[in-house]
């Protein structure tokens, strides 16, 4: 399976799973349809899935007409989002699992940035290879998803369940937001050298118009402060001991930045 990053409206990305040996495809998030159906076609490759993150129409503005091209395809999305997402087929919840080619994947259920959120996560085939997040605008590399329609304790409970998956994890987030989340980051976290290592690649591969996506887990777990909730100097800068607090604050904060 090959993954692809296709950029569309100002910042999302729509991510394109390939396995050009059985000319087949999906996408995770089309916020639109035309630039996936381009790239389909230089691929001549059939689409037969969409995978649905959650309902906002930067994540399934593209499904309506993604369906009018490929009526059988499956839509999958969250149980909870059952008429929210347009032409869902599938309603997933917490423990299911999807498949695409030869690749299974679990669903996590992380309820904060929508209550009816999910992400995919597609473990390694070999164990030297990397297992595959899409999360969405759950997590962001460097930053995390604002609290629309859950709370900081089920935002907590949600990232807590990436942060335990491998560290080479890669993550595959729907916006890039990185450089601006690092900023934020760098006021909360100053003492961190490797955010301070990390805003300065970014700061760089932005400047040429490059993404930063697709991250890591480990690299977000000791970069990114809204999976730092636990981190004592994270806590002493935002004047708290409890992790939830901690949290809480961390996104108040960057709401206001
Ligand atoms: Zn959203
Ligand atoms: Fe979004």
């Amino acid at each position: 399976m090959q993954i692809e990053r296709i950029p569309a409206l100002s910042d999302n990305y729509i991510f394109l799973l390939h396995d050009p040996h059985r000319k087949i495809a999906a996408v995770v998030d089309p916020a639109e349809a035309d630039p996936v159906l381009h790239h389909l076609q230089t691929l001549d490759a059939e689409l037969v899935a969409i995978f649905n993150t959650h309902h906002h129409g930067d994540h399934v503005g593209g499904n309506t007409k993604l369906i009018q091209h490929y009526p059988n395809l499956t839509v999958y999305g969250g149980a909870e989002d059952q008429g929210r997402i347009p032409g869902q087929t599938v309603f997933l919840n917490a423990g299911d699992q999807v498949q695409f080619s030869d690749r299974i994947g679990d669903v996590l259920f992380v309820p904060g940035h929508t209550k009816a959120h999910i992400a995919y996560y597609f473990p390694p085939q070999n164990s030297d290879e990397p297992g595959d997040l899409f999360c969405g605008d759950t997590l962001f590399a460097g930053g995390c998803g604002r609290l629309f329609e859950g709370t900081p304790q089920q935002m907590v409970t949600s990232l807590n369940q990436f942060r335990n998956l491998p560290e080479t994890t890669r993550v595959w987030c729907a916006h890039e937001y990185t450089l601006n989340n690092l900023k934020f980051a760098l006021t909360v976290d100053a003492d961190n050298l490797e955010l301070h290592n990390r805003f300065q690649d970014v700061k760089l591969a932005r400047s040429q118009n490059q993404p930063t996506i697709p991250s890591t887990i480990g690299l977000e777990k000791r970069t990114n402060p809204f999976l730092r909730w636990d981190i004592p100097s994270l806590q002493t800068a935002v004047k708290s001991h409890d992790p939830i607090q901690t949290f809480a604050r961390l996104r108040g904060m960057k709401d206001q930045f």
